[in-house]
């Protein structure tokens, strides 16, 4: 523990991977579980990791990074932090994140953009861009972030580590603050496949409190970590490879597809012809399901209130106008037009259309495969301030990982070589519902 709290003091101050660094309670739970007779063969026992800060931890403060949560004190913690806590890991740090997980930055925090590691002028992705940060930086070992649209996988493609969003309803989503709840999805970030399976263990599992949590056996999923992918069938979408990709991420891809060839597996071409349309359904979606989620910040119940009002409908516009930042006001906008009446049949209801015919195109494409094998993210990491002021541009850095969230299917993000600049390039593997076995096995044998 002592040496992660010295390697915090090196480069926190370069890197800001954390709203909130826990020393004390991190040494204090250490020496604790040091010395009771908890069972200490746990692979994560005395383990420090991050939590990115939209999941709840008892009695200590979680924000989102919103203004709007400031002072907010969870009473309960969620599920996954319990299941870490009751496997030994410690958590050292509150990861910092694009506010209320909105961006693919972390320039939307609140509080302060974190640094990409190895690169301080570039970001770092989002938003669970603090959770990356501080795993790339051995500030921890692994941490814990959210996925609602690709907000483990491309952090996790920007700093060169490994990012896994489960199938949805694999992982417990109580105590994570929601922002779109039918897409949102708490992952391992780590350092290797190996770790990410240690992690999913822990954390997989049915919780009777989270309705969506779907109740099936338990596996060990390092027990798929094997080298043998001998007639593995991984798929290829022609179209995730065109116009848009950085010429250096389509070759260390194309130079992945020949790994893959070489370890024996076999290529099959699929084809995704909705996936066009994703990234219109997912604004559209995750913006209706956060404008009614974040209903509930209304400077009575939790965190900010702002002064001098003048009555209760004043003390909502004020508190709101003031908590929220410029991006989630934009989706509360957003969302809010398209559920309006008139417009909820042209826009959410079609939305749900598309979604289906996205889930149903992947249902077909991973009949004829085991995986698919994509790009995570179009690009490597950018400059500090390269997209913020164009939202659309920003979006677009969502366009691979996003159709995952609306078909449910896991999808993990692991390191694949370095672009012409030297930063990381990051894969994505595409999986069946529950097809965490597939990809972890394809992820590893790679690495
Ligand atoms: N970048 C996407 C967005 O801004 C995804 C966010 C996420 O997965 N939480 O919505």
């Amino acid at each position: 523990m002592g040496a992660y709290i010295n390697r915090i003091d090196q480069v926190e101050g370069t890197v800001d991977s954390f709203l909130q660094v826990l020393k004390e309670e991190a040494l204090n739970q250490a020496k604790a579980a040091d010395e009771n007779k908890d069972d200490k063969t746990s692979p994560l026992f005395g383990i420090p990791y991050g939590l990115k800060d939209n999941i709840c931890m008892e009695g200590v403060e979680t924000t989102c990074a919103s203004k709007i949560l400031t002072g907010f004190i969870p009473p309960y913690s969620a599920t996954v932090a319990e299941d870490l806590k009751n496997s030994g890991a410690v958590v050292l740090g509150k990861a910092n994140m694009d506010e209320f997980a909105m961006g693919s930055s972390n320039e939307n925090s609140s509080i302060k953009p974190t640094k990409n590691p190895w690169d301080p002028s570039r970001v770092p992705g989002g938003s669970s861009g603090g959770s990356a940060a501080c795993v790339a930086a051995d500030e921890v070992v692994f941490a814990l972030g959210s996925d609602t649209g690709g907000s483990i996988r491309q952090p996790a493609s920007f700093c060169g580590v490994v990012g896994l969003k489960p199938t949805y309803g694999l992982v417990s989503r109580y105590g994570l603050i929601a922002f779109a709840s039918s897409l949102d999805q708490i992952g391992p970030i780590t350092k290797d496949v190996t770790d990410c399976a240690l992690v999913l263990n822990q954390i997989a599992g049915h919780d009777e409190k989270d309705s969506t949590s779907v109740d099936r056996e338990k596996e060990d999923y390092t027990s798929y970590l094997q080298k043998d992918i001998k007639g593995m069938k991984i798929g290829i979408v022609e179209e995730y490879f065109g116009e848009g990709l950085q010429p250096d991420v389509r070759k260390r891809l194309e130079e992945a597809v020949e790994v893959y060839k070489s370890l024996g597996a076999q290529l099959v071409d699929v084809k995704l012809p909705t996936s066009d349309y994703a990234l219109s359904a997912y604004y559209i979606i995750s913006s209706a399901e956060a404008s009614s989620n974040l209903a509930r910040y209304d400077g009575i119940r939790y965190g900010f209130r702002a002064e001098g009002f003048d009555d209760l409908l004043d003390l909502y516009k004020k508190t709101r106008s003031q908590g929220f930042g410029e991006e989630v006001k934009r989706r509360i906008m957003l969302g809010t037009y398209a559920l309006s009446s008139g417009y909820y049949d042209a826009y959410y209801k079609k939305a749900l259309q598309v979604r289906t015919l996205i889930k149903e195109d992947f249902d077909k494409a991973l009949s004829q495969c085991d995986v698919i094998l994509s790009p995570t993210c179009p690009t490597t990491a950018f400059k500090l301030g390269e997209k913020s002021s164009d939202p659309l541009e920003m979006y677009l850095s969502d366009i691979y990982t996003v159709p995952v969230n609306i078909a449910g299917i896991p999808a993990i993000s692991i390191p694949c070589g370095l672009d012409e600049q030297g930063l990381p390039v990051g894969m994505q593997l595409i999986g069946r519902d529950f097809g965490e076995k597939d990809i972890l096995k394809a992820a590893y044998a790679f690495e």
